[in-house]
C-alpha cells in the first residue's frame, strides 16, 4: 500500500514509534528512523526493519528539542529521497508535578519536544507534500489532548497544543491531497509509562503490578494497555484511501478512557 513512499517517524527508537516505523515498513514505506538511544542497538533496528520488510531505512538522530534540527530533518529527508510522504510526529518526553512545583526546564522542554517540534517539522514538511499533491501528517498526542490530570502541567498543555496545530493545519492544507491529524492513545506500556508505574509502585509503596492494576482500573475502562503495534495499524489507516477524507480531527486509542 505504501509502497516507494518515504516516512519520517521521529521518536522511533522506542516504543509506539518504533511500532508505527514497523508497520508503515511492512506497508512497503522506505523509512527515516529517528530518536535517541545507544547507537548499535539503533543500527539493530535499522538493518532489521531493511531485512524483513525490503525496505530502505536510514537513521537521523536530530534533536527534536532544537528548531533548526527538526526543520534540517525534513530538509535532509527530501534531499535524500526526492520527496516526503508521511510525516508522524511521535517524539515526546514526561515530567509529572504539581503546577507549583513544576521545574522551569522541564516545562520548556515537554513544550519543546511535545508540540513545537510538530510545527517546527509540519512547516517544513506541508510545502513538499503539497508539490506531491499528496501527504500524510500524523501526530501523536494523548488522551491528554483531550482531557487533564493532575501532576501533568506541561505534558497536557502540549498534548491540547498539539491537537489545535492539527486542526489549523487539517484546515490550511484541505483539498490538496494533505491531511493531518492527531492520534490519542490512552495508556500504552512503553518505557515512558514504565517509570510511571515505578514512581507509583514507590510513592504507595505497592507492587509494579498493583500499580498497574490502579493505573488501568483509575483510567482505562478495557483495563488493558494499547499496544504500540496497534497504534501502527491506527497511522497506516489514516494513509490508507478510506481516510482521504479524514483531516484535522482526533483517533482515540485509549480503551474507553475518553468515553467517561
Ligand atoms: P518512549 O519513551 O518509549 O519513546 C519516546 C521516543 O522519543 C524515543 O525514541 C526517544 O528517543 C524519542 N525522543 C525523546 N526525546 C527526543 C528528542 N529530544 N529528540 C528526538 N527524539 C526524542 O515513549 P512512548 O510511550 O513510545 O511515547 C511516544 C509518543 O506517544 C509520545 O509523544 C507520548 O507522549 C505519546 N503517548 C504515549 C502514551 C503511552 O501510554 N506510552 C500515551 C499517549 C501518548
Amino acid at each position: 500500500m505504501l509502497k516507494d513512499k518515504v516516512a519520517i517517524v521521529t521518536g522511533s527508537t522506542s516504543g509506539i514509534g518504533l511500532g508505527i516505523a514497523k508497520e508503515l515498513a511492512r506497508l512497503g514505506a522506505n523509512l527515516v528512523l529517528n530518536g535517541f538511544g545507544d547507537a548499535s542497538e539503533i543500527e539493530t533496528i535499522r538493518q532489521g526493519i531493511e531485512g524483513e520488510h525490503g525496505v530502505r531505512a536510514v537513521y537521523d538522530g536530530a534533536d527534536m528539542s532544537k528548531a533548526e534540527a527538526v526543520r534540517g530533518l525534513i530538509t535532509a529527508t527530501i534531499e535524500k529521497f526526492g520527496r516526503l510522504d508521511i510525516l508522524v510526529n511521535n517524539a515526546g518526553i514526561q515530567f509529572t508535578a504539581p503546577v507549583d512545583e513544576f521545574p522551569i526546564a522541564k516545562w520548556d522542554a515537554i513544550l519543546g519536544i511535545n508540540l513545537s517540534a510538530a510545527f517546527h517539522g509540519i512547516a517544513t514538511a506541508v510545502p513538499q507534500m503539497k508539490k506531491q499533491r499528496w501527504g500524510r501528517i500524523v501526530n501523536i498526542a494523548s488522551t491528554h489532548g483531550l482531557v487533564a490530570s493532575t501532576h501533568k502541567a506541561a505534558y497536557v498543555a502540549a498534548k491540547h497544543g498539539l491537537v489545535g496545530l492539527t486542526k489549523v493545519v487539517g484546515l490550511e492544507t484541505a483539498g490538496s491531497g494533505v491531511t493531518c491529524n492527531a492520534v490519542c492513545p490512552g495508556w500504552v506500556r512503553t518505557p515512558l509509562v514504565e517509570k510511571q508505574i515505578g514512581d507509583m509502585a514507590a510513592q504507595r509503596g505497592i507492587s509494579q503490578q498493583q500499580a498497574v492494576e490502579e493505573l488501568l482500573s483509575e483510567k482505562q475502562p478495557s483495563l488493558d494497555f494499547a499496544s504500540p503495534e496497534q497504534l501502527g495499524g491506527t497511522v497506516a489507516f489514516l494513509c490508507s484511501p478510506a481516510a482521504d477524507q479524514i483531516t484535522g480531527t482526533t483517533i482515540s486509542v485509549d480503551g474507553g478512557w475518553t468515553a467517561q
